[in-house]
């Protein structure tokens, strides 16, 4: 004895919805609803920041609805301070040797302390060029230089994306503690 014949989904009638009551035919609910999401943005526009003027993760977390930003998101460089607010730099070219997109340029000097040989006289990152990898955060053998979560700073000329030592040693000045001990 055959099994009864179940239907597939492609023989299933079109339009086989429950009917439309009245009240959803004259569309009145939607439109309602509709307005007032409208007018609740309107008074209460929370999903928008003049940025950059403002940034993205300066409003309590309740009120932006895009989340915080994660502390291990790579984003702009700093050079990190020692304790006597000098660069720890030792201008040993390791980054510069292990970035793949050839955006670090240093240019080396002698130091004139007694606790190391060299500093960079000339220390650039091209943030344009940059694919923000860490490999020059983990090539330093004194952490020197580290991604911090700043967000992109807006610029409106490419020389601008060219970030100098000074700068870079300016950067983030929250990211500059803790110290980390060296490799
Ligand atoms: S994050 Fe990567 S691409 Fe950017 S400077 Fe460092 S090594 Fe180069
Ligand atoms: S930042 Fe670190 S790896 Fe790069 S030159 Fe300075 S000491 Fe060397």
């Amino acid at each position: 004895m055959s099994a009864p014949h179940t239907p597939a989904p492609q023989d299933a009638p079109e339009g086989d919805h429950p009917p439309l009551t009245a009240s959803e035919k004259s569309y009145l609910p939607s439109i309602v609803k509709g307005i007032g999401i409208t007018l609740q943005r309107f008074f209460k526009p929370n999903f928008t920041v003049q940025y950059p003027e403002v940034g993205p993760y300066d409003y309590a977390a309740q009120d932006r609805a895009i989340g915080e930003v994660n502390p291990r998101h790579r984003g702009e460089h700093i050079l990190v301070k020692d304790e006597q607010g000098r660069e720890k730099c030792v201008a040993c070219l390791l980054c510069m040797a292990a970035c793949p997109a050839l955006c670090i340029h240093i240019e080396p000097e002698p130091a004139p302390w007694d606790d190391r040989e060299r500093r960079p006289k000339v220390f650039e990152i091209d943030m344009l060029r940059c694919i923000y990898c860490g490999y020059c955060e983990e090539a330093c053998p004194c952490d020197a230089i580290r991604l911090t979560p700043k967000l992109y700073t807006p610029t409106t000329s490419r020389t601008e994306r060219v970030y100098d030592k000074e700068r870079l040693l300016e950067n983030n000045p929250e990211a500059q503690v803790p110290q980390r001990p060296r490799k």
